[in-house]
């Protein structure tokens, strides 16, 4: 099928508007059969419990072209879980996981055209997501729901070459202890705003939480997962129950000791040791990992030995190596890679 023509190598990040999404309704205690549509606006209530209480969760993954041609997704069923248990945390209706996978197949077939060609470091980003739709004024949960998974075709992550970060240390909290971090809900979204402007206004590229409780603990920055390297080659990434376990993350654990040999840690870690590592890097399906050159906190500037210009040799090969698997030039393990067509 002929491509659409779009100059994949120079899009941005930003919202295109792509022929069909895929919408379900669920009313009367269950999901409608599902279609794809034309319609890229929705019409509800001005009372809706997602205007009014927020009644929402999201996901986020790719869909890219292979080496070999075939269009693919990087396992959709671990975002079809993670949705599940956003919306039992945010009472809503769970969207069964086979037909969470079958309804993305759907949908990226029927964009296939705006598929980014292999090579071109572009791919088309899908946002699964469900709100409560209708009239709630009274605190609870809506009755119905909407899943909806749309898709838009995003250009290279590293555009103009790999620039490491600069992450601030923050002074405000993301998640507390026992509250909705573990979730992919646009409320954790919502107040991370104001944090994010302030930290660009100042020239940080982003935000790194600490646990709220005790703020001793190094936890994720507002939309993606962190990995530290010791100089032993020991990757290493926080253990805490209110970080949003990133399916990248965790697939680069397994790539680390699996296909690298390396040697891996899920802990608990402090602020105050992270000097003491080689490498960090931030994981999220956006760009599996951005290289953090340097954590400012406050008066102390904490410098990673890579430096500013490049990613850490660690770092580097778990990139490579993930991305390798991802585009079909490494073999992937069992059920990695769910083939669309
Ligand atoms: C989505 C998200 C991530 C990254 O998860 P992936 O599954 O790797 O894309 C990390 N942290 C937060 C808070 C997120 O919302």
């Amino acid at each position: 099928m002929a491509k659409k023509d779009i100059d994949w190598g120079n899009l941005g990040f930003g919202y295109v508007k792509t022929d069909k999404r895929y919408v379900s309704n669920f009313k009367d205690g269950k999901w409608d059969e599902g279609k794809l549509s034309s319609d890229d606006m929705i019409t509800m209530s001005e009372c809706a419990c997602v205007l009014q209480y927020a009644q929402t969760c999201f996901e986020g993954l790719k869909a890219y072209t292979t080496k070999d041609g075939k269009i693919v997704c990087f396992r959709p069923d671990l975002n079809a879980k993670r949705m599940a248990d956003s919306c039992e945390r945010m009472k809503m209706p769970v969207f069964p996981v086979e037909r969470f996978v079958e309804a993305i197949k759907q949908t990226v077939k029927a964009n296939a055209q705006w598929v980014p060609p292999f090579g071109s470091g572009a791919t088309l980003y899908l946002r699964p997501f469900m709100f409560g739709s209708d009239a709630i004024i009274g605190v609870k949960p809506a009755n119905e729901f909407q899943f909806r998974i749309f898709a838009t075709p995003v250009g290279p992550y590293f555009k103009g070459g790999i620039k490491p970060l600069t992450l601030r240390v923050s002074d405000l909290d993301r998640a507390a202890p026992h509250g909705t971090g573990h979730i992919k809900a646009g409320l954790n979204y919502a107040m991370s705003l104001y944090n994010i402007v302030d930290a660009h206004e100042k020239g940080y590229d982003e935000n790194i939480y600490l646990d709220s409780g005790s703020r001793t603990f190094i936890e994720e920055t507002g939309g993606a997962n962190i990995i530290f390297i010791t100089k032993d080659n020991k990757v290493v990434t926080p253990k805490s129950n209110t970080i949003l376990p990133s399916i990248t993350r965790r697939s680069l654990m397994v790539v680390a000791k699996e296909y690298l040999g390396l040697e891996v840690e899920e802990r608990e870690i402090r602020l105050d040791e992270i000097g003491e590592f080689a490498e960090c890097g931030l994981c999220g399906t956006a760009a599996v990992i951005s290289p953090v050159g340097k954590i400012v906190d406050h008066s102390k500037e904490i410098c990673f030995p890579a430096g500013m210009e490049s990613m850490g040799p660690v770092t580097k090969k778990l990139y490579d190596t993930l991305t390798g698997i991802q585009m079909g030039e490494i073999p992937a393990p069992e059920g990695w890679i769910e083939v669309i067509e």
